[in-house]
């Protein structure tokens, strides 16, 4: 890949931060977005900015089309069977209460119970633990071994004939670890729970196939694939979505209102109630055409070339422990070092233009599990060099011999 030339369309990478060229090392809380992202937005807002759907002049039926083709854009990106099976939503965040949300009114009773895992992040814990207060659902919490990889060698103690979900992440975004979700999925439905999958990770950084995963539910953050902020996917398959309430009630999403009744669109216009982001819609279409121009593969290869370089390096570095070390892993590093404490490690490497993470990442039932209140993070994308991981390791030795 040229990866001077894939810098260049990522205008955030041009500035100085504390007099520093930027290292921007934080790609698993959001990436930077390329130039055609941008001037997706812009081109939206300044030509053809309309509300879809239900209008008859000419800019609503171009934004209409632009923005079910960026439906249709992710559903083949996905390998989903149909173009209906994708909802827009803000994000993971809110697919995944939307979820729980719908559930609760259909598929779950008081005394069910949902199988999690113990490296999930917070927006897949905490919905489930205000199910658990509300509904008097039980949690089963799948744990890892020292590798950071799930316990999944006996079924049979995750899941019982009580247990009527699996929500489970594609990856860590702490660990890094990739989840074997194929056979944890199997196993689901062998028992005939409902699976959904995080995929706010696992959908930067592989090729995802919802009908080889075979889950009910993938949800993923347009942001983290160098979309914008505030759209995002639930993907469904239509056989559940179409017995499943709706969401929200309001515009956009009904067939016919009286006040005695309500009949509603079909899906998956019944789970999109009130004005869509459609400039968001239509920018991440157009960040899936970037990642397809440049070539998924090639990114994947690259990225788990930076992970192994970036292993190695900090290995190499005294008293530095790497939390998550799983044979397979999405390039994502959280570690600490003995003596100096994670913000501070931040914030000292903030004022070499690094840009990096500290604190518990939204996973602190993983801390705990960990017996540490945080960790140091480092995440790549594929506009970040072996360069920067050479100025990156070289700066936290400067930074040892300060603090230590
Ligand atoms: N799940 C995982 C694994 C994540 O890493 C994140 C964000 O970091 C989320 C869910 C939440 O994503 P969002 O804030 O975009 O809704």
């Amino acid at each position: 890949m040229d990866i001077t030339g894939i810098r260049k369309d990522f205008p955030e990478l041009e500035q100085k931060v504390h007099n520093h060229k930027l290292i921007y090392f934080d790609n698993a809380a959001t990436s930077l977005k390329p130039f055609p992202v941008i001037e997706a937005i812009e081109e939206y807002y300044s030509k053809y900015n309309s509300n879809v759907h239900r209008a008859g002049h000419k800019i609503s039926s171009l934004a209409t089309i632009a923005y079910e083709n960026a439906r249709k854009k992710v559903a083949k990106f996905i390998n989903a069977e149909s173009n209906d099976e994708i909802i827009f939503t803000r994000g993971t965040t809110e697919s995944i209460n939307f979820l729980t949300d719908i559930l609760q009114d259909s598929i779950l009773n008081n005394g069910d119970e949902v199988v999690l895992t113990v490296m999930e992040h917070h927006s897949n814990i905490v919905p489930w633990v205000e199910l658990r207060n509300t509904l008097g659902i039980d949690l089963k919490i799948i744990d890892i071994n020292d590798k950071g990889e799930l316990d999944i060698d006996d079924f049979g103690k995750w899941f019982s004939e009580k247990t009527k979900v699996l929500s489970i992440t594609h990856s860590s975004n702490v660990l890094g670890t990739i989840n074997p979700l194929k056979k944890i999925i199997k196993e689901a439905k062998k028992r005939g729970v409902v699976t959904i999958v995080d995929g706010a990770q696992g959908i930067v950084h592989s090729k995802v196939d919802v009908q080889d995963i075979d889950c009910d539910f993938y949800c993923f953050s347009g942001h983290k694939i160098y979309g914008a902020m505030g759209i995002g996917v639930l993907y469904g398959k239509r056989a559940l979505l179409e017995v499943l309430p709706p969401y929200q009630q309001g515009g956009g999403m009904i067939e016919k209102v009286s006040f005695d009744n309500v009949v509603y669109s079909s899906v998956p216009y019944k789970f999109e109630a009130g004005t869509p982001n459609v400039g968001g819609a239509i920018a991440l279409r157009t960040a899936i055409d970037y990642i397809e121009s440049t070539g998924l593969e090639q990114i994947i290869e690259y990225e788990k070339e930076l992970l192994d370089y970036a292993t190695q390096k900090l290995l190499d570095i005294e008293h530095l422990t790497i939390y998550g070390t799983a044979v397979n892993k999405d390039p994502i590093i959280s570690f600490g070092i003995a003596g100096i404490h994670h913000y501070d490690l931040s914030t000292l490497l903030d004022g070499f233009g690094i840009a990096m993470r500290s604190g518990h990442h939204c996973a602190q039932p993983l801390m705990n599990r960990l017996e540490i209140d945080g960790t140091s993070r480092i995440s790549f994308s594929f506009y970040n060099t072996f360069e920067e991981i050479d100025y990156f390791t070289d700066k936290i030795k400067i930074v040892k011999k300060m603090l230590i």
